[in-house]
């Protein structure tokens, strides 16, 4: 049995793994076509028919309608930009209450403070991460508005309890499904399973297009809305849809014809990468699954695996998540392209949003405590230590989490990770001994 390489023995493998590259031939002549027609965006801030963009940001709108089954998509800059959007669209007020996840991307929840609306954060279920129905009752106030609901990483949220909810008490779901592009939730994609759905192509998601987003929803008012908020509502809401002004703050959200371009043919390849994703997950995980201690997220649902979840249980090892994460790291390399962040597997995602200096502060806008406090609103909500004990504990005790399944990897490389899993499962006696001698901090 080698030793390990924390302890100065060879690791399971030390020669990179190849960069996650999604682009191809076909981005590159879409984008040549952009350059070569000199039209780099066609939308106009303004009533007129190019207020709605150029024609590849239509195009791409129609793909992504098509593939979510939605009614409609709206193209916009990120997926920040179409969460607020969102929001907006939703109608929120100052001071009104969005049920979000601590547990996800900063985002999910600062769209609500954009709108000089309040988060209020649910608990996750330890089992897959998402907020659940159960979870954001227990958080309905009589001025709960709305609820973001993200499917972290990759895995649908419960929807219909969470519909069933939202329908007895009149509040608008917006889904995150920066993370799930295409995910299922009985045999439905995400999307358009609520009212809203929010995607994102930044660099980092499954398939990219630089930056961009888009939403979806079934709903025409909110589409108008949607479209007016992203591209100077004020200035075009009068022509479009006089008789409802609230939050038409218009914003430039709108994404360009390259983005959308590169989006029309990173879609189309977008299912054959989810299914390699898959078969490297289920691959590694055969041989996870048996080791103690390691709980691979459960892929019976329509999970995409944006990042592959494993649950730690260090009561069946003796050893600290720290150092079983320092053990796996020394094993494993990093990825070409993104050598600086070495090997791509870490503890915990983000710390429940609640705990960021903006709530505990209670500083958005000005230093006054609005929107947190303000108005008729005496005190702010709970952003206290404690207040999502599930998620506190998935990120400081038990989530594991890599992304070494992008679509690239082969069976050799998803192999080498195994072995490095397995090594560390092997001398679990070594690293209890070097704990008892220093324990963690
Ligand atoms: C990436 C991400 C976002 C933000 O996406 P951008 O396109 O970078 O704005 C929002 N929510 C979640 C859950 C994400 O993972």
């Amino acid at each position: 049995m080698s030793t390990l390489a924390l302890f100065g023995g060879a690791p399971v493998r030390s020669a990179l793994f190849p960069a996650h590259l999604t682009m191809g031939a076909e981005e590159r002549a879409a984008v040549d076509a952009v350059m070569a027609s000199g039209v780099l965006s066609q939308f106009i801030g303004a009533h007129h028919d190019n207020f709605l963009g150029g024609p590849r940001v239509r195009a791409f709108e129609a793909l992504w309608a098509e593939m979510c089954a939605a009614k409609h998509a709206i193209a916009v800059n990120s997926c920040t930009s179409g969460l607020y959007a969102a929001v907006g669209a939703a109608g929120v007020d100052p001071g009104d209450e969005v049920i979000v996840s601590p547990y996800t991307m900063a985002a999910s929840a600062t769209a609500a403070v954009a709108f000089a609306a309040v988060p209020v954060f649910a608990d996750i279920d330890p089992a897959t991460y998402c907020i659940t129905a159960d979870t954001i009752a227990e958080r309905l106030t009589d001025r709960t508005r709305a609820i973001v609901v993200p499917h972290i990483f990759g895995q649908p949220a419960d929807m219909d309890p969470i519909m069933a909810l939202a329908e007895q008490h009149g509040l608008i779901v917006i889904e995150d499904a920066a993370q799930a592009p295409m995910a299922r939730y009985k045999g439905r994609p995400v999307g358009a399973l609520g009212h809203i759905g929010v995607f994102s192509f930044n660099y980092h998601k499954h398939i990219h297009t630089g930056e961009g987003g888009v939403v979806t929803t079934n709903d025409d008012d909110l589409a108008a809305r949607i479209q007016l908020i992203r591209n100077h509502a004020e200035a075009a809401v009068g022509a479009r849809r006089p008789e409802d002004l609230v939050n038409m703050i218009g914003q430039n959200y709108r994404m360009g014809e390259i983005e959308a371009a590169i989006g029309l043919e990173q879609a189309k390849k977008l299912e054959e990468l989810l299914a390699r994703r898959k078969r490297n997950v289920l691959r590694l995980e055969a041989r996870l699954s048996v080791l103690p201690g390691f709980t691979p997220a459960p892929s019976a649902g329509d999970h995409v695996y944006y990042v592959h979840p494993i649950d730690y249980e260090r009561a069946e090892t003796g050893v600290s998540r720290s150092l079983v994460l320092a053990a796996l790291r020394a094993e494993l390399p990093a990825a070409e392209l993104r050598e600086k962040e070495g090997p791509l597997i870490g503890a915990g995602y983000v710390r429940p949003l609640y705990l960021l200096p903006m709530y505990q502060k209670l500083k958005a806008f000005g230093s006054g405590g609005f929107p947190f406090v303000g108005g008729d609103r005496m005190a702010p909500p709970d952003y206290a230590p404690g207040l999502c004990p599930a998620a506190e504990d998935a990120h400081e005790n038990r989530l594991i989490h890599h992304e070494i399944m992008y679509p690239g990897l082969s069976d050799a490389d998803m192999d080498d990770v195994a072995d490095a899993f397995e090594k560390v499962a092997e001398h679990m006696g070594a690293l209890r001994d070097a704990e008892q001698r220093a324990p963690a901090a």
